[in-house]
């Protein structure tokens, strides 16, 4: 897979990529772990090079990680925080995209609270740019590090059932992962109340359930979503103890699960609402952990595919 070529001149979401690029974003990541556990952590990879982290929105692992990834690179990384509160919208992104590209960045990271943002500051600046993040639209970086997560543990992706459970509806996690789930040719359940599902959830290639004991019998992955209450105006549940009763992972609903199967989290878990701590924090289940170790790994990959330019990057700009 080294000599694959990656067409595509951002990273915007998994939506478009096919499952070769996918394995070679994978493929490099696998040598940026083993790098990232030795002593000595540095290369030079992208020696010279700017990273600007743009952040509309609060971040703190998903800021972490690509900084962290970045200085891996060998790369200057600047942390920019924009507030939101008293930006408008639209007039004052492109100002900022504009401004940002006078400064001669290569790659810049953006997060942003609303859907498509990323994709039009991409269009107005020279530079990758990588979606870190874009209101319930996608969040490609986490999609590639939990799959890196799942094949590294499984040894495969193909053929796998993977449940993805609780706020479907307000996640950018869940987009992304059932693009990429899709793409390598796993099977994807979505588990979740009526209230959380978006309305013909179906055409995205999922199962539908709408209870945890039939959604999660004989999975391999158990793929666990935080509530985001601060994307919900009304109310969605009734309540979040009567949540965690019915959606909630524990020990008693995991056990319908395949006796192997494995939990995994975004981050940054509601304890005892939508998983309970004693399944969290399980070191033989869990993956919580591992899905942070494999972000950086696979936000280095990201990195040097994209962010050493058209002259050294292996095939020309498409998007
Ligand atoms: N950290 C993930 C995100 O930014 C998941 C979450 O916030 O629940 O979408």
């Amino acid at each position: 897979m080294r000599d694959h070529v990656f067409r595509h001149r951002h990273l915007l979401g998994i939506e478009g990529l096919t499952a070769d690029d996918i394995g070679h974003v994978l493929d490099l990541a696998d040598g940026y772990v083993e790098l990232s556990r030795q002593p000595e952590k540095k290369c030079s990879t992208l020696h010279g090079r700017t990273l600007i982290n743009c952040f509309f929105e609060n971040s703190t692992r998903t800021r972490t990680s690509f900084e962290v990834a970045g200085k891996r690179l060998g790369a200057d990384v600047i942390n920019m925080a924009v507030a939101v509160s008293s930006m408008k919208k639209g007039e004052t992104l492109i100002d900022t995209a504009m401004t940002l590209n006078a400064m001669r960045p290569d790659v810049l990271v953006v997060r942003h609270p609303e859907s498509g943002a990323v994709q039009l500051l991409s269009e107005k600046v020279d530079c990758a740019v990588i979606n870190a993040g874009d209101g319930g639209h996608e969040h490609p970086t986490q999609a590639l590090l939990d799959a890196l997560t799942i094949r590294r543990r499984k040894g495969r992706l193909g053929g796998l059932t993977v449940a993805i459970c609780g706020d479907v509806l307000h996640s950018r996690v869940a987009r992304s992962n059932i693009a990429l789930l899709n793409a390598v040719g796993a099977r994807v359940r979505v588990v979740a109340p009526r209230t959380l599902l978006p309305a013909a959830v179906e055409r995205l290639g999922v199962a539908v359930f709408h209870d945890m004991a039939a959604g999660l019998k004989d999975v391999d992955i158990v793929m666990m979503l935080r509530l985001q209450l601060e994307r919900m105006h009304g109310s969605f549940v009734p309540s979040t103890r009567e949540y965690f009763h019915f959606f909630g992972l524990d020990y008693d609903k995991l056990k319908l699960a395949k006796p192997d199967a494995l939990i995994m989290h975004p981050g940054p878990m509601n304890r005892g609402v939508e998983i309970g701590s004693e399944v969290a924090d399980d070191i033989d289940r869990s993956l919580v952990r591992q899905q942070v170790e494999m972000g950086v790994a696979v936000r280095m990959a990201c990195l040097e595919i994209l962010g050493r330019g058209p002259a050294a990057s292996n095939g020309p700009p498409l998007k």
